[in-house]
C-alpha cells in the first residue's frame, strides 16, 4: 500500500519525523516547559500529578512533576511503532524510520568506506563499497547480534533509562552515532539488515507481510516494498540497491520470510520474543508487588531509577528476595526468554508430530501456523500493557474503541496470514512470472476474460486460461516455459539443479514433462552458457544492483550527450568522476562492469557469443564423426540414438548462431561468422533456411553467403579409439540419462578397462537406469551384447521406432517398463488375421513377414527392423487384417499390451497428443497412397 508513494514526499515525511524526534531526544537534556503540566495543581492537564498512593515494595513513591519527553517517547512513539508493523507492514516503517535514514548520512556525504582493487594486469585502480559478506561471522549470526541488542536494549530501560532523561538521551545519542558508523562502514541498509535491534521485532511483525503490506512477487514494479530507491532529476525513481543482503527483507519480505523459516535463529527470535516480552511486563509486577505501578506509569518518571540498581529487584507474594535489581532483570528477562523458546520449540515439536502421524500439514506450514499465533498472541498482550499508562487517562470509550481496534486488526492479520504457505508463495510467484510470458506470447485473451486482464487472474486462473487458450500451442507452451526458466534462473530463484523440483507444480499445470525441462536447460545453456553457471551465484538483490547501475549509466550518457549512440560507449574505458562515484555507489567490480560493457555494446558481445558457439558446434561436428569409428558400425541402433542426441545440439547452436546473425545484420564480422557456420554445419544450415522465415530476418549478404554452394569442411582423418573415447565421456554428462547409459555401453565396447574406472562411480547415480547399467557392465564379461542390457534394449529399440521416436524419454522408459520381449523361430505365427489386437509389436531383431489376405490373392511384405505393427489396431481395439509370420531362427519382437499402452494413454497426455499426432499422419500416409493406387488403376 505504501510501497509506491512517491520517494520525494517520503523524504519529506521523514525529514519531519527525524527532526521530531531529534526534539524528543533534545528535549530529554533540556526542558524547562513540559514539567508544568504534572503540576499536582495544573487546572487541566490530564498528566498532572493525581497524588495518588503507589506501591513499591509495600512503600509509596514520592511523585514530583516531571518534563514529557520519556513519557511521550516510551508510551506513544515505541507502541505506535508496533502497530504500524502489522498493519502497514515494514514497507512503511522502513521508509520513515528516523533511524534509518540518519544511517544513510555517510551515503548521502559520500563517506563511505570503499576498498581499493587494483588490477594486475592493466594497474587501473577502482575502489569498491564495503558490504557485511554473507560468510563472515556478523553476516552468520547478525540475527543473534540484533536480538541480543534488543535484550540489553530492554534490561536497560528497566534499569537505566525508563525515567532517567539524562541516560535515555545518551542512549539514544548512542544508538544514533553506531547507526552512522555502521552507516560509514558498510553499504546499503547496513545498519537496518544486520544490527537495528528493532530489526527482529520488524520481522516478528511484518512477515510475512503486514495488513495492508503488498505483494511484492506479483507486483509489476520494479521498485518493491521498502528497497532502496532514489528520485532522479525528471521524478522517476530508480533502484539505489546495492545488494547489501540476500534475500532482502526491503525488497520482498515474504520472500525472506520462507526463505529463513527453518533457520535455527527464526525459532529464537519469534519463540524467544514471546518470553521476553512477557517476562518484560510481568517484571514490573515482580519488582513492585502490585500491577499499579505499572498501569500508573510511575516507572517512567521516578526520579531515583538509577539509585535503587542495588535495591532488592525482586518482590513476590509480601516478600523480599534480596538480589539487587541490577542482576533481577537480566535474571527474569533472560529465564523468561529461555522459557518461551523452550515452550515454543515443545509445543512445534509436538505439533509437527501429530501432524505427521495424522498427514495433516508440512512441517513448513505448521511452524508457520505457530509462528503465526505466536505474533497474534504477543501483538495483543503488547498493547494490553503498551501505551496503557497513557490511555487510562482518556474516557473510557477511547480506551474500549482501542482495546477492540487491535483485538480487531490482529484477527484480520492472522485470518491473512494463515492461509499463506511456501507452495503458495512460489505458485503465485511463477504464475506473476508465467503471465509476463503471455503478455509477451500477444494472444488473444480477451475473449476468455470478461473485461478482465492477465493482470486481474489469479494463479490458478491463469494456468486454466493456458490450458483453455486455443492458440497456445505445444511450441508457445514451450516458449512460454522458457522464459519463466530464464528469469527465475536470472533472478538466482532457482539453480540448475534446483529448478527440476522447485518448477514442478507449474509443469504439472501446464503438462510439461520433465525431459522438456531438461530440455529447456539444454537450450538456455546453449543460449548462453553463463546462466547455467554453478559459480556464477545469482541473487535478485545483485540483478537489481547491476540493473540500477546501467540505468544510472544510461541516463548520465544522455544527459551529457557525449555518446548519441549508446552502442558505442564503454564504460570500462570512461574514468570521469561521475562515473567512478556510479562504480563505488553501486560496489561494481571489474566483471560486473565488463558485463556491463557487453550490453552497451551488444553487437561486440554477439560477436564474442558467436566465436563461442562456432568453438562447440566444431566440437560437437566433430562428436559425430568420430562416431564413425570402425568398432562401433556394429551398434548402430545405439550409435542412431547418440547421433541424435548430437545433431540436436548442433541444432540448437546452429538456430543460435542464426538468431546472432539476424542481430547483426550487417556487421562487419557477420559475414565471417555465416561462412564459419556454413563450413561447419552446411545441411542444418540449409534446413533451417527453407523450414523456417530465416531469410526474411538474416541481411541479404548473409543470405547469399548462407546459400551458395561452398565446399564443406572436410576431415579426413580417421578418430582414433582414444579420441572417440574422450566424445563419448562427454555425453556421461548429458542429461539425458538413455544417452549417457548408451554411451557408457559403448565406452564398454571400445575399451574395456576403460568402462572398470568409470562405471564403478556411475553405480551411485541417482537414475535407476544409469545405475543398472554400470553395475551390468562391472559383471559382465568384455564388450556385452545389447541383449545383455534388457532395459537398456528395449529402450534403445523403442527409441529408434518409427512411431515412438522423438518421444520424451520418461515416456519411452514407462513404455519400456510395460513391454516385454517375445522370441520365434522360422515359421512362427506371431499375430493371425482375425485375432483381437492385444499387443503392439516391434521387431527388434531376425525377420518376419507381413501377409495381407487380399481378393485376388496373399501380398506379402517384409518387416523391417523398428518398425511397428498393429498400432491403428490397438488404438481402436479391433482385430487384426494380416497374419505376420517369424522368417529367422532368431525372431525377437517387443511386445507392448494394450491395456499397459492405454494405461499410458491415460496418465499421460502428453503422450496421448503425441500418439494421436502420429496416427494422423499415419492416416494421412495411408490416404495418400490409397488415393495414389486409385489414380494408378
Ligand atoms: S539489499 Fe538493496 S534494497 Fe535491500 S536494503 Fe540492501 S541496498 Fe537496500
Amino acid at each position: 500500500m505504501f510501497a509506491q508513494l512517491p520517494e520525494r514526499q517520503m523524504h519529506w515525511v521523514r525529514w519531519i519525523l527525524t527532526i521530531g524526534w531529534l526534539l524528543v531526544i533534545a528535549s530529554l537534556f533540556y526542558d524547562p516547559w513540559t514539567a508544568a503540566l504534572t503540576e499536582p495543581d495544573h487546572p487541566w492537564s490530564p498528566l498532572r500529578i493525581s497524588g495518588e498512593c503507589v506501591q513499591v515494595q509495600g512503600n509509596c513513591l514520592v511523585e514530583q512533576p516531571y518534563p514529557l519527553g520519556a513519557t511521550l517517547f516510551w508510551g506513544a512513539i515505541v507502541p505506535s511503532g508496533i502497530l504500524i508493523l502489522l498493519v502497514f507492514g515494514h514497507e512503511l516503517w522502513r521508509r520513515i524510520c528516523p533511524l534509518s535514514f540518519l544511517s544513510q548520512i555517510p551515503r548521502a556525504l559520500g563517506w563511505q568506506r570503499q576498498f581499493k582493487r587494483e588490477n594486475k594486469k592493466t594497474g587501473k585502480v577502482r575502489y569498491e563499497l564495503a558490504k557485511v559478506k554473507s560468510d563472515s561471522w556478523l553476516g552468520r549470526n547478525y540475527s543473534y547480534v540484533q536480538f541480543g541488542w534488543l535484550f540489553v536494549g530492554l534490561c536497560g530501560r528497566i534499569l537505566f533509562f525508563n525515567a532517567d532523561r539524562l541516560i535515555l538521551g545518551l542512549w539514544l545519542l548512542f544508538t544514533i552515532a553506531a547507526a552512522i558508523a555502521v552507516g560509514y562502514f558498510y553499504g546499503g541498509k547496513s545498519w537496518c539488515q544486520y544490527f537495528c535491534p528493532m530489526a527482529p521485532v520488524q520481522t516478528i511483525f511484518s512477515e510475512p507481510r503486514g495488513l495492508l503490506g503488498s505483494k511484492a512477487h506479483v507486483s509489476e514494479q520494479r521498485i518493491t516494498q521498502s528497497m532502496c530507491r532514489t528520485v532522479l532529476p525528471d521524478g522517476n525513481e530508480q533502484s539505489a540497491c546495492v545488494a547489501c543482503q540476500s534475500p532482502c527483507f526491503d525488497i520482498d519480505s515474504e520472500r525472506t520470510y520462507w526463505d529463513e523459516l527453518n533457520k535455527p535463529e527464526e525459532s529464537l527470535i519469534r519463540y524467544g520474543y514471546v518470553g521476553l516480552v512477557i517476562g518484560y511486563f510481568v517484571y514490573y509486577y515482580l519488582y513492585a508487588g502490585n500491577w499499579n505501578y505499572y498501569f500508573s506509569g510511575i516507572w517512567n518518571r521516578d526520579p531515583n531509577q538509577l539509585a535503587a540498581l542495588m535495591n532488592p529487584g525482586l518482590y513476590v507474594f509480601g516478600n523480599v528476595i534480596n538480589i539487587p535489581k541490577l542482576f533481577a532483570v537480566p535474571l527474569v528477562l533472560g529465564g523468561s526468554t529461555a522459557i518461551g523458546y523452550i515452550i515454543g520449540k515443545f509445543i512445534e515439536k509436538r505439533a509437527k508430530s501429530y501432524s505427521r502421524q495424522h498427514h495433516a500439514m508440512n512441517p513448513d506450514t505448521v511452524r508457520h501456523r505457530i509462528f503465526a499465533i505466536c505474533t497474534f498472541g504477543i501483538f495483543n498482550f503488547f498493547f494490553f500493557f503498551a501505551g496503557r499508562p497513557l490511555l487510562r487517562l482518556t474516557p473510557l470509550w477511547v480506551q474500549f474503541g482501542f482495546d477492540v481496534s487491535i483485538v480487531f486488526l490482529s484477527t484480520l492479520w492472522l485470518q491473512q496470514t494463515w492461509r499463506r504457505n511456501p507452495d503458495l508463495y512460489s505458485r503465485e510467484s511463477l504464475a506473476s512470472r508465467f503471465r509476463k510470458q503471455l503478455e509477451k506470447l500477444q494472444l488473444d485473451v480477451s475473449q476468455f476474460l470478461e473485461g478482465r486482464s492477465l493482470d486481474d487472474l489469479h494463479a490458478n486462473e491463469v494456468y486454466v486460461l493456458a490450458k483453455v487458450l486455443p492458440g497456445f500451442t505445444r511450441e508457445k507452451r514451450h516458449e512460454a516455459y522458457k522464459g519463466v526458466v530464464r528469469e527465475a534462473l536470472e533472478e538466482g530463484y532457482v539453480n540448475t539443479s534446483s529448478s527440476l523440483e522447485v518448477l514442478q507444480q507449474m509443469r504439472q499445470e501446464l503438462g510439461i514433462p520433465d525431459d522438456e525441462h531438461r530440455e529447456v536447460l539444454e537450450e538456455l545453456g546453449i543460449e548462453d552458457a553463463e546462466l547455467l553457471n554453478p559459480h556464477h551465484q545469482r541473487t535478485l538483490e545483485n540483478q537489481i544492483r547491476l540493473s540500477g547501475y546501467q540505468k544510472s549509466l544510461e541516463r548520465l550518457m544522455r544527459l551529457q550527450q557525449r555518446q548519441p549512440d549508446l552502442a558505442t560507449f564503454d564504460p570500462s574505458q570512461q574514468d570521469s568522476a561521475t562515473i567512478r562515484s556510479l562504480r563505488r555507489e553501486y560496489s561494481i567490480t571489474q566483471q560486473e562492469e565488463d558485463w556491463i560493457s557487453s550490453g552497451f555494446a551488444p553487437e561486440v558481445g554477439e560477436v564474442q557469443k558467436a566465436e563461442v558457439l562456432l568453438a562447440r558446434l566444431s566440437e560437437w561436428v566433430a562428436c559425430d564423426r568420430a562416431f564413425s569409428h570402425l568398432t562401433l558400425h556394429e551398434h548402430q541402433a545405439v550409435l542412431t540414438l547418440l547421433r541424435e542426441s548430437v545433431q540436436r545440439k548442433q541444432e540448437l547452436i546452429v538456430r543460435s548462431l542464426l538468431e546472432t546473425l539476424t542481430t547483426l545484420q550487417d556487421n562487419p564480422n557477420a559475414i565471417a561468422i555465416a561462412q564459419s557456420l556454413k563450413q561447419r554445419s552446411p545441411q542444418l544450415v540449409a534446413d533451417y533456411l527453407n523450414r523456417e522465415h530465416w531469410q526474411n530476418h538474416l541481411h541479404p549478404e548473409i543470405v547469399q553467403s548462407l546459400t551458395q554452394p561452398e565446399e564443406p569442411l572436410t576431415n579426413s582423418l580417421e578418430f582414433s579409439t582414444q579420441e572417440t573415447l574422450s566424445y563419448l565421456e562427454i555425453l556421461l554428462q548429458h542429461y539425458n540419462p538413455l544417452v549417457k547409459a548408451a554411451a557408457l555401453y559403448l565406452i564398454a565396447q571400445l575399451d574395456s578397462e576403460r568402462v572398470q574406472t568409470i562405471a564403478p562411480e556411475l553405480r551411485y547415480e541417482s537414475h535407476p537406469l544409469i545405475r543398472e547399467t554400470a553395475e551390468q557392465l562391472l559383471s559382465l564379461p568384455p564388450s556385452p551384447p545389447l541383449t545383455a542390457f534388457p532395459t537398456l534394449e528395449k529402450l534403445v529399440y523403442l527409441f529408434n521406432s518409427d512411431f515412438f521416436h522423438r518421444i520424451q524419454t520418461e515416456t519411452l522408459m514407462a513404455l519400456g517398463d510395460r513391454a516385454e520381449v517375445k522370441t520365434y523361430s522360422t515359421g512362427d505365427v506371431i499375430t493371425e488375421a482375425g485375432d483381437t489386437c492385444r499387443e503392439l509389436l516391434l521387431l527388434l531383431e531376425g525377420d518376419a513377414s507381413i501377409h495381407y489376405q487380399l481378393a485376388d490373392g496373399v501380398r506379402v511384405e517384409r518387416l523391417h527392423p523398428g518398425q511397428t505393427l498393429d498400432e491403428l489396431e490397438v488404438l481402436t481395439h479391433s482385430n487384426s487384417e494380416n497374419t505376420i509370420i517369424a522368417d529367422s531362427e532368431k525372431t525377437r519382437i517387443l511386445a507392448i499390451s494394450v491395456d499397459a499402452f492405454d494405461d499410458l494413454l491415460d496418465h499421460d497426455p502428453d503422450f496421448a497428443r503425441r500418439i494421436l499426432e502420429l496416427e494422423s499422419q499415419q492416416l494421412q500416409r495411408l490416404v495418400k497412397s490409397g488415393q495414389g493406387r486409385i489414380q494408378g488403376t
